[in-house]
């Protein structure tokens, strides 16, 4: 986080200041229903640290944490769904991104073919 700046709402999750429905954490790394879910299965995997904006910015950083985020990813669609996922990383607004603390949008639960973009 830089000086001036508010932490992120994903940060506040990882602190406790507000709720959210978490189904995994560990040092790293945690992971949430999102609020307002686009799949039948729809979780957030984001990395505690909101050192990086976007998946980009971390595999510049810190790649071996967007590997954990992807496995983490697998691990969670095993145990959530079929074991067979989307995983979505929005990069800017144009994109649709509207929280700038690198996440991943892990969706599944049967996703109609030829989706992608709607
Ligand atoms: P993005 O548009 O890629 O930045 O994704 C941000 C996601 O965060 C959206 O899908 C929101 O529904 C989700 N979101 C925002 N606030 C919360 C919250 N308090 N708990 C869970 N998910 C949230």
């Amino acid at each position: 986080m830089s000086a001036n700046a508010e932490p992120s709402i994903f940060t506040r999750i990882v602190a406790r200041e507000i709720p959210a429905d978490v189904v995994f954490e560990n040092e790293r790394i945690i992971a949430f229903r999102d609020i307002a879910p686009k799949a039948p299965v729809h979780l957030l995997v984001v990395p505690k640290t909101e050192a990086y904006r976007n998946a980009g910015e971390l595999a510049a950083g810190d790649p071996a944490l967007l590997a954990e985020v992807i496995t983490t990813a697998q691990r969670l669609a095993d145990e959530h769904s079929d074991g067979e996922f989307r995983l979505v990383f929005n990069t800017g607004p144009s994109a649709g991104q509207t929280v700038f603390h690198v996440h991943a949008h892990l969706l599944g639960g049967h996703l109609p073919e030829g989706t992608l973009g709607q």
